[in-house]
């Protein structure tokens, strides 16, 4: 499919090799300018389809996603539109992407891998010999590109979480229960008597996660790192088979694990709030397997693509601008540790095309910064006014070393970071 937009043309050329600015090897103009191209051509993509339309689309695209990541070819192919951004949206959330993708799912390789954004906005059809694969790994009732027409055609399928039959309904169906239009029970093998919804598919998602230890939001520390003692809760809790209602899957485990608190004392309080807010962020009303509502992750993203295209991006300034403005964020994050950062729309877009490199944007946070700096896109607009200030204030009392964005600076790692 070809589209005319903003972003249809090549990147910037620089006028020699290394005129224009990068930061770890991937934060570069042509990056930025391929990333913004990404979500022109999904955005564009989606506004061809009916809000109800967009809602199932994304619904069959995480989907697609999770059987994406158990079947990533070597080499890869160029991911599918929907899948594309799934796998981009699961990348905004570095803690809860390397949680998932290492951790617990897990498919490391696809941790490692970056989105391929110059094959995505090269958008060549697929070789016969490529969709021949496709077809052998996902079967003809998957097409390779998803549309408002072939959506609803194959059924849904995936295991149950407790006893690994596979749960099978026609599209539509499911699209509603995702949706939480439906609750109807449908007979399923591990609960003969009454049969499941989806309040029971999550539910026995958090039962099979405590069973084996791996509940998203409990293992990394707060730096992002992978914790060596476990959070020490979670052997305590019990999973819980009958919530009533079965809407109040929060409440229910924190009614036990407060009664559980009044035996094993205070050392447990944080391990038991963090298991709680875990429960609360990454298992109610998500029947998915992963720790974040994609859906609803993708929903945030439009307000940005609003914004962002907004803007006047000036070839090839606006691109050097957010490099570097970017670089100088990282700076000062390092140097103000304790002040909340909240970077602007240009420099947002340079963080989001580092985080499309999960890989290398965990390694150099974590070297540079001592921490992987999380993404936060979901701040109360009451406290970011506060923040916003603060962190203002931080900038301007910087001297920044470059009073103008036609000053050529070329940063290399070893270069990073200069305010001392
Ligand atoms: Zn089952």
């Amino acid at each position: 499919m070809t589209y005319n937009g903003k972003f249809s043309e090549p990147a910037p050329v620089p006028p020699t090799y290394d005129f224009f600015p990068n930061l770890n090897g991937v934060v570069t103009v042509e990056n930025c300018y391929y990333y913004l191209a990404f979500l022109e051509r999904f955005w564009t993509f989606m506004d061809t389809m009916s809000l109800q339309e967009q809602r199932h689309y994304l619904a069959r695209a995480e989907v697609r996603y999770e059987k994406w990541i158990h079947n990533h070819f070597s080499p890869m192919l160029v991911p599918p539109l929907d899948i594309a951004f799934m796998w981009h949206v699961h990348k905004l959330s570095p803690f809860r992407c390397y949680e998932d993708l290492v951790l617990r799912l897990p498919c490391k390789k696809l941790f490692d891998d970056p989105l391929p954004l110059y094959d995505l906005f090269k958008n060549e059809d697929l070789t016969p010999n490529d969709l021949k694969r496709w077809k052998q790994t996902f079967g003809d009732d998957e097409p390779y590109c998803l549309t408002s027409q072939n959506m609803y055609s194959g059924t849904y399928q995936r295991p149950c979480y407790r006893c690994q039959q596979m749960i099978e309904l026609p599209w539509p169906n499911y699209y509603d229960y995702r949706f939480g239009a439906n609750h109807t029970r449908f007979p399923h093998s591990c609960v003969p008597d009454d049969g499941i919804n989806f309040w029971d598919v999550a539910r026995m998602k958090i039962e099979s996660d405590l069973t084996n230890g791996l509940v998203a939001g409990t293992l990394l520390n707060p730096d992002g790192t992978e914790k060596v003692t476990p959070n020490k809760m979670v052997a305590k809790v019990k999973p819980i088979q009958v919530i009533v209602p079965q809407n109040e899957m929060d409440r229910a485990y924190e009614r036990q694990i407060q009664e559980q608190l009044r035996f094993l004392g205070s050392d447990y309080e944080y391990d038991a709030n963090e298991l709680l807010y875990a429960i609360r962020t990454s298992y109610q009303g998500n029947p998915s397997p992963f720790s974040i509502d994609l859906i609803q992750a993708v929903a945030r993203q439009r307000k940005f693509y609003f914004d962002i295209m907004s803007i006047h991006w000036q070839r090839p300034i606006s691109y050097i601008a957010a490099v570097r403005r970017y670089h100088d964020h990282l700076a000062l994050i390092k140097k103000h540790p304790n002040v909340k950062a909240i970077p602007t729309l240009e420099i947002d877009v340079a963080f989001h095309t580092h985080m499309m490199h999960s890989r290398t944007y965990r390694n150099f946070t974590l070297t540079q910064l001592e921490k992987v700096i999380n993404h936060d896109d979901d701040i109360p607009e009451s406290s970011i006014k506060e923040h916003l200030r603060e962190w203002q204030t931080v900038w301007s009392n910087q001297n920044l070393r470059h009073p103008s964005i036609e000053h050529r600076y070329r940063f290399t790692v070893s270069l990073f970071l200069y305010i001392k």
